[in-house]
């Protein structure tokens, strides 16, 4: 029997007692692992034990993938409609707005984001982003593509079959929302695996998915670590695609998963290194806030973070200064208190991470204008941390901290901050602050990134695309683009009276 998992949660934000199994969730049951070992959640604001979830190993993954078959070629796939499918996802959507605060609050819990962020983004984005792709599910078709008087020849957009989605612990909630949402629009079934440090929110989804009516074996979520779980999915001869957000480097060893067995379709949502851009006639006061929130939201943990921050020679020295005003005000703490702002780090491995690129950066020569300690003596809290004195040779200014550590760097003109801010192997997103209509667009146009922001940073949509340019990634994923990621495209040709 798997254990369940049990809290009392009293906090100002969220008041109630919550209690699941959590188990692996296969073809509608919740199940301990072949194995019967489990995985510690940790509690990241005091580095203690929260709850044990089971682990999944190579052979659940053989268990789920059947039963995802088996779902695809009797209840789903071409079985299910495309309006059933959209009233299932509904269902689901309703439930999970009924359930939105556990859901937040766990959130918090497992990952030390704040509750109200969880709240207003995560969870609320999770839910938009469902809603938006049930939407969808009656109007994946396809195109008539010729039609002469002896040819008919159209296509259609098939599911692709059992996919694979591998996603990591920064946004639990909300990256397993992008994953399930277009795939079950268009009828795929679905192993999915959480990040080993952030299960909770996936398991909870799991038992909203068998409430909302969804047919066993049409979504299976194995929590388990990434090296036997992981690559079981991804090299799995039976798994047709596999979608993966996460680290570049474990975006590699996926590709190569992939290529090693069945050749699966693989799409990457992968790290960044992401310029935000300050000219001199930007509102200096509006780009303070939105560079604050670039570098510091989540953490630092956010795949498109703005941690170069470029900053024109003009109002270097005024920007610096009220840039580390506003960065001294952000309250680190208590993620369940109402006027926090930043929570504790994942895990103790990104802890010491982040701690160690700092280290790097005052080894290197860099100056440390704020921040660049922990904070507190309990649990992964970092101070929000600015760099200055910075060169493009640093560890700090090439490499993805996913920490509340950002680099100011000065620059001239246009041309001079174009060529340093394209200078890494990343391109997930840029952001460029100026009230020149001309010089805002042009900016955003030459730089290499999957997403240009002008005048804010760090905004997304569930109907606006998604995804990284170079080593940041492959495909799309969020609005309409992300549908061609879960369907395959058949052509039919018919004759109509051609004769041999
Ligand atoms: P990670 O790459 O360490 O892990 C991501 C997932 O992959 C986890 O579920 C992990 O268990 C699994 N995994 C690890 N090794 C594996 C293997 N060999 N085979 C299969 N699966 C394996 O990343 P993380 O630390 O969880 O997340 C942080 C990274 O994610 C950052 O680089 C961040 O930029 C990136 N990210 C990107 C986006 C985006 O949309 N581009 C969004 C969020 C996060």
């Amino acid at each position: 029997m798997p254990s369940t998992f049990t809290h009392e949660f009293n906090t100002s934000a969220f008041k109630a007692k919550v209690s699941f199994s959590t188990g692996l969730f296969i073809n509608g049951q919740f199940l301990d692992g072949s194995d019967n070992t489990t995985i510690d959640v940790i509690n990241p604001t005091n580095g203690k034990v929260v709850t044990s979830v089971s682990e999944g190993t190579a052979k659940d993954v053989d268990l789920a993938v059947d039963a995802a078959h088996t779902a695809f070629d009797t209840t789903w796939g071409l079985h299910a409609p495309g309006a059933q499918r959209s009233i299932l996802m509904s269902k689901l959507v309703a439930l999970m707005e009924k359930n939105a605060d556990e859901l937040a609050a766990l959130e918090a819990l497992d990952n030390g984001k704040t509750f109200n962020w969880a709240r207003n983004v995560d969870v609320a984005g999770a839910i938009d982003c469902i809603r938006y792709y049930a939407g969808w599910a009656d109007k994946v078709t396809g195109q008539v593509q010729e039609t002469t008087e002896d040819k008919l020849t159209y296509t259609r957009h098939e599911p692709i079959g059992v996919v694979g989605q591998i996603i990591p612990w920064n946004f639990p909630l909300l990256m397993m929302a992008w994953k399930l949402g277009p795939a079950l629009a268009c009828g795929n079934t679905i192993v999915l695996k959480p990040s080993e440090f952030t299960p909770l929110t996936a398991i909870r989804m799991c038992h909203l998915i068998n409430e909302a009516g969804f047919p066993p074996g049409v979504v299976n979520v194995l929590t388990g670590y990434g090296h036997t779980a992981g690559n079981a999915i991804s090299s799995h001869m039976k798994v047709e695609k596999v979608a993966f957000t996460g680290s570049t480097l474990v975006g590699r060893k996926i590709m190569e998963a992939a290529a090693r067995s069945n050749l699966k379709n693989v799409t990457l949502e992968l790290g960044g290194k992401s310029p935000n851009i300050i000219f001199e006639d930007a509102d200096i006061e509006q780009a303070v806030n939105w560079a604050a929130f670039g570098i510091f939201w989540n953490h630092g943990q956010t795949c498109c973070a703005g941690s170069r921050i470029y900053v024109q020679e003009g109002i270097y020295d005024e920007f610096l200064k009220r840039f580390t005003e506003k960065t001294r005000s952000l309250k680190v703490g208590d993620p369940f208190a109402p006027d926090t702002f930043q929570g504790p780090q994942v895990s103790e491995v990104q802890f010491n991470r982040i701690m160690s690129y700092i280290e790097s950066g005052k080894a290197a020569g860099a100056k440390v204008e704020i921040g660049g300690e922990r904070h507190g003596t309990e649990g992964y809290f970092i101070k929000p941390t600015i760099f200055t004195n910075v060169d493009p040779s640093m560890k700090i200014v090439q490499e993805e901290i996913f920490g509340p550590v950002g680099v100011v760097i000065k620059f001239k003109d246009e041309d001079d901050v174009i060529k340093q801010a394209n200078d890494t192997v990343y391109g997930l997103a840029a952001a460029v602050f100026t009230q020149n209509l001309n010089r805002a667009i042009n900016t955003a146009h030459r730089l290499k990134a999957g997403t240009a922001w002008i005048n804010c940073v760090n905004s997304l949509h569930s109907n606006v695309p998604f995804g990284g340019f170079k080593q940041s990634g492959i495909g799309r994923e969020l609005g309409e683009y992300a549908l061609s990621n879960y369907t395959a495209v058949k052509a039919v040709h018919i004759n109509l009276g051609h004769r041999m």
